[in-house]
């Protein structure tokens, strides 16, 4: 069940008045998985959604759900909850007739409509009283949870979030992005979120989609982005880096390699390393669970160390590093 295809976009691009926002984008997504899309402002994130939503009208490509080509059907056909920044909700209705509009413009009859608003703003953690409430009188993240509670309600095939999170200070945006993400697993509906912040991406979500200027350009699980990016783009973005040319590893001559800091062992940790150097301390960062070591290599290379070990470092000292080549990552692209 869970490796259907719920979704597949195909060679998907857009354009606004010959302006290209989204190019070539491929990917599909199995039933009942989260997958963040991740990327700078302006590439192209929140196209994406509207194309799979029905808002927008690919240029070129097209959409599947469920198997089925959905490219030209219209958003109100394709049963799809769409929660947006800045939650779109309506001003002069209660939260209880906000959440429940899907369900009035599908004429659903009052008992049932009441039923259902009552099981699912429970089920996002609001309040009898807080459902009564004007979104004016509610806070960001109850406001938040009222767009995802309306976005719920009607059981959509797809849930859709555009930066749901961006409004919220760091502490609720973490607390409500773990909570999406329960409710997520609860009730197992397939998600795409859209997000700039790297952080957000990481929590977990199933699938990370990396993209720039309208691209894709990987889709993989967050430790495959981690461990093995397609880029030197992404290798930095995602956590400390140490970029270096491959043909310091005796590898390709024109390519460069990731090796993360905390892959790199240090003194007798490094005896059995397949590759070993030594170099000179020229910075300790205290990070609370770990330093970060900046090392200055004989040849002048400069390393990034990151260690647990409790052994007195200090700066200008000298160390024996050591890379297994196993945890050296030839970068496929250049970008
Ligand atoms: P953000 O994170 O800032 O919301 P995004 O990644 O979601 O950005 P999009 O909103 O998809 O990016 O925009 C992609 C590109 O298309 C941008 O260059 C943007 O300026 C342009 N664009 C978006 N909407 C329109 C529009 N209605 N008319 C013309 N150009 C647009």
């Amino acid at each position: 069940m869970t490796n259907k295809t719920k979704i597949k976009l195909e060679n998907i691009s857009y354009s606004y008045a010959g302006n290209k926002a989204v190019e070539n984008l491929s990917f599909s997504l199995p039933t009942g998985k989260y997958l963040t899309i991740l990327g700078p402002s302006g590439c192209g994130k929140t196209t994406i959604l509207k194309m799979i939503g029905g808002y927008l009208y690919p240029t070129k490509g097209k959409i599947y759900i469920d198997d089925k080509n959905v490219t030209e059907m219209d958003s109100c056909s394709r049963k799809i909850g769409m929660v947006f920044q800045n939650y779109l909700l309506f001003p002069h209705l209660s939260a209880r007739k906000n959440i429940s509009f899907p369900l009035e413009i599908r004429h659903q009859p009052k008992n049932d409509r009441e039923k259902k608003v009552d099981e699912i703003s429970e089920l996002v953690g609001l309040t009898k009283k807080e459902i009564e409430r004007k979104p004016s009188e509610l806070s960001g993240g109850q406001q938040q949870r009222v767009a995802l509670a309306r976005a719920l309600i009607f059981e959509p095939q797809l849930l859709l979030l555009d930066e749901p999170l961006a409004n919220l200070d760091k502490e609720l945006k973490t607390q409500l992005l773990n909570e999406i993400r329960n409710l997520q697993k609860t009730i197992k509906v397939t998600t795409i979120m859209v997000t700039h912040d790297h952080e957000e991406a990481l929590s977990g979500s199933d699938l990370i989609g990396i993209m720039n200027q309208g691209k894709l350009l990987q889709i993989d699980e967050p430790k495959i982005i981690y461990e093995k990016p397609s880029c030197s783009l992404i290798a930095n973005h995602f956590g400390q880096a140490n970029i270096l040319p491959a043909k310091y590893f005796g590898l390709k001559n024109d390519a460069t390699v990731l090796i993360r800091p905390e892959k790199i062992k240090i003194n007798l940790n490094a005896i059995n390393c397949t590759w070993k150097n030594q170099g000179k301390i020229s910075s300790i960062l205290f990070m609370g669970s770990h330093l970060l070591i900046n090392l200055m290599l004989y040849d002048g290379t400069e390393l990034k160390l990151l260690t647990s070990d409790s052994y007195p470092f200090a700066v200008d000292s000298i160390i024996t590093i050591g890379i297994d080549i196993e945890n050296v990552w030839l970068i496929p692209e250049t970008i």
